[in-house]
Parts: structure tokens; C-alpha cells; sequence
């Protein structure tokens, strides 16, 4: 199965579904993980520019980790926004080029305005991708897909519907987590927060809602054209 994950910032998606991303590889799926912003903002002392390349080379590296394709669209924190068309374009031609059998991203009541502004742009695009008269620089239309929502830093206001079980790859987690060292020692430096702790706590934490010793948690989009009677998460 093809699946492209697509979150805003270049540790996003370690934080709340890297697990399952490496559990997809483990089971033969094509994962592409994609950024839609570069992170330039995620750093008091080191200046956007120099930051936006090193947090690239940080979301390469983790996704190389577990054999993943690496895709960005480079813009700047904060400065995506969701009713922006050729933004919109951008991300249709991500999804065409992709033709993903799954798309995760973040749910729309996210914390954060970037993860709020994907949300909507995935939702929209996916629906563009799939129209023959919607013209974009990527002329191949691929069918809607099922979106599955990602966990939220903390966990505030999202009930996950199902659960994938990251037991036996939480050290892989951990390890994309690390790849990310700006923020990891940002957060530790100016915040005296231990990002791999706290990331282990919330997968303990859904952990223990599912049964298992570490899970992460996804909530599916209902919608018309979404759905299907398969289980596609790991
Ligand atoms: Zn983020």
C-alpha cells in the first residue's frame, strides 16, 4: 500500500505516529513522510535560514531511517495558509505524484495554526487530486482516499478510534525523534523539557488505553468516498 503522511512541521510526525510509519515499511508499504512547512521558527538563537537547512537535513535523516521517501514543500512557519491557492496546488500535485492508498495527517482541531492549516489543505486537495477538470502541474488524477488523523501534542481533546501498537518499534520512534537534535536540545536548553521522555509518556499513555506497552492513536475522517471495510492500519 502506498501512504503519505503529512504533517507541518519537520518533527511532527515522529512525535505522533512514527511507529506506525515504521510499522508500514516493516509490512511492505511505500511510505512517503512530507513536510509542508520547513520548521524556521523552531529555534530562538539559530536564524531561520541556517535552521530551515539543518531541520531538512533532520527530517531526511529520519526518514532514510527507516527507508522512506522524504518530500517538503518548504514554506515558512506560520506562513501557510489554508485558503491560499497556489499553496492549495502544491499540495494537490504532492498527493497526485504520491497516489496514496492512505493519507495521515493532522485532525483539524489540532493546537497548533500549521497543523490546522494542513489539515484543511489535505482534506481539499486530496478532493482536487481527484478531479480530471482540476488542473495542476501534475496532470495524473488519483482516486479519493481514506485520511486518518494523527494524535495531538498532549492529547488534548482527541479520542483516538483505533490504535496501532509500537511496542516492539518504540526504539525506532525514538531514534526519528533524534534526528531532530535542534529541537531536542532547544526544548531541553530554554524549556527544561525532556522531548524523548515526554514522547514516550503519551505513547505509554495510549499505550495503556489499548493494552500494549507503547501505541499510538488515529482517529478516521467519515466522510463520502472514504471509507472501506479494510483494516489499513498496521
Ligand atoms: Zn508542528
Amino acid at each position: 500500500m502506498k501512504v503519505l503522511f503529512v504533517s507541518a512541521h519537520p518533527d511532527d510526525i515522529e512525535i505522533n505516529c512514527a511507529g506506525t510509519a515504521k510499522r508500514m515499511v516493516d509490512r511492505g508499504d511505500e511510505v512517503v513522510l512530507c513536510n509542508l512547512c520547513n520548521g524556521d521558527m523552531g529555534h530562538v538563537v539559530i536564524p531561520s535560514e541556517k535552521l530551515k537547512e539543518m531541520r531538512l537535513k533532520e527530517s531526511r535523516a529520519s526518514a532514510a531511517f527507516i527507508g522512506a521517501k522524504y518530500m517538503t514543500l518548504n514554506t515558512g512557519d506560520l506562513r501557510l495558509y489554508h485558503q491560499h491557492e497556489a499553496t492549495r496546488d502544491a499540495v494537490i500535485d504532492i498527493i497526485r505524484k504520491v497516489n496514496p492508498e492512505l493519507i495521515i495527517t493532522h485532525s483539524p482541531n489540532d493546537y497548533m495554526p500549521d497543523h490546522i492549516a494542513v489539515s484543511k489543505l489535505v482534506f481539499d486537495a486530496s478532493f482536487c487530486a481527484s478531479l480530471p477538470h482540476y488542473a495542476s502541474k501534475e496532470s495524473a488524477v488519483v482516486p479519493i482516499c481514506p485520511i486518518y488523523y494523527m494524535d495531538n501534542l498532549g492529547a488534548f481533546g482527541f479520542s483516538p478510534t483505533e490504535y496501532v501498537d509500537i511496542s516492539g518499534v518504540m526504539d525506532v520512534k525514538l531514534a526519528m525523534l533524534r534526528c531532530h537534535q535542534t529541537q531536542l536540545t532547544w526544548l531541553k536548553d530554554h524549556d527544561h523539557i525532556d522531548f524523548e521522555e515526554t514522547v514516550t509518556v503519551f505513547s505509554r499513555m495510549r499505550g495503556l488505553q489499548a493494552g500494549v506497552k507503547y501505541a499510538e492513536g488515529f482517529v478516521q475522517m467519515a466522510g463520502w468516498g472514504r471509507m472501506t471495510t479494510k483494516r489499513l492500519l498496521p
